[in-house]
């Protein structure tokens, strides 16, 4: 999953960054709003989260524009003010949701994962294939019964194949959704990652669940 956090305020913009990473999520920050319009229209994001008041143009602003050219991507708004009025102006401009600071981090994390839910019409927030079972909110996946312990960017790469369970994925899709703009690996840094789940997951299962698609990608199915 992939999300753009426009937040001026530096720590606040340091921490929040540096929680949703945790959570396998990749972020890419912006400081001002002109920045952020830019980033929000010129990449694809799964969420925008978006500061109010920012330098050079504000979040009330940066989300009008972006309904107006049908940037569908769910924004939560982000405010140090608890005023009413905001609150309306906010949501008028095609705002999902909307957090007044301070708040702690675990208010935002579920209003992320709702936000997230509700975007892609999931009754439930878990993602299964065969008897394989990732919850993106408890950050839990087991395979056959059996608790399978991921890294934060494992668990990431394998939630965004689930997303997309019997579908060809490319090394691209992945980094781009994985691994914030920032990032300069190694081109194999994708299959350094499968190797690990597949290790984790499959190894030990007669059923696999993983496969390599030669010359394309990977996909998460049963053949
Ligand atoms: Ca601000």
């Amino acid at each position: 999953m992939r999300v753009l956090l426009v937040e001026d305020e530096r720590r606040l913009s340091g921490v929040l960054k540096k929680g949703l990473e945790e959570d396998g999520f990749a972020v890419d920050a912006a400081f001002d709003g002109e920045e952020g319009l830019f980033l929000a229209q010129s990449e694809d994001y799964d969420l925008i989260l978006l500061d109010v008041m920012l330098p050079k143009m504000d979040g009330i602003e940066i989300c009008r524009r972006l309904r107006s050219q049908n940037v569908k991507t769910p924004v939560l708004m982000l405010t140090a003010k608890s005023q009413v009025e905001d609150k309306v102006a906010g949501l008028d401009s095609g705002a999902d949701d909307y957090l007044t600071k301070p708040f702690a981090f675990l208010e935002l994390r579920s209003r992320i994962q709702a936000l997230l839910r509700r975007s892609r019409q999931e009754p439930s927030p878990l993602l299964s294939l065969a008897d394989l079972e990732l919850d993106p909110i408890k950050h839990k996946v087991v395979r056959a019964g059996r608790l399978v312990e991921l890294t934060p960017k494992e668990f990431a790469v394998l939630e965004f194949l689930l997303r997309r369970k019997n579908e060809v994925v490319t090394r691209t899709m992945i980094t781009e959704h994985v691994w914030d703009y920032n990032f300069e690996g190694m081109s194999n840094v994708v299959d350094v990652f499968m190797a690990a789940i597949r290790r984790k997951i499959d190894n030990r299962e007669a059923v696999k669940l993983i496969h390599t698609i030669h010359g394309v990608g990977y996909k998460a199915g049963q053949l």
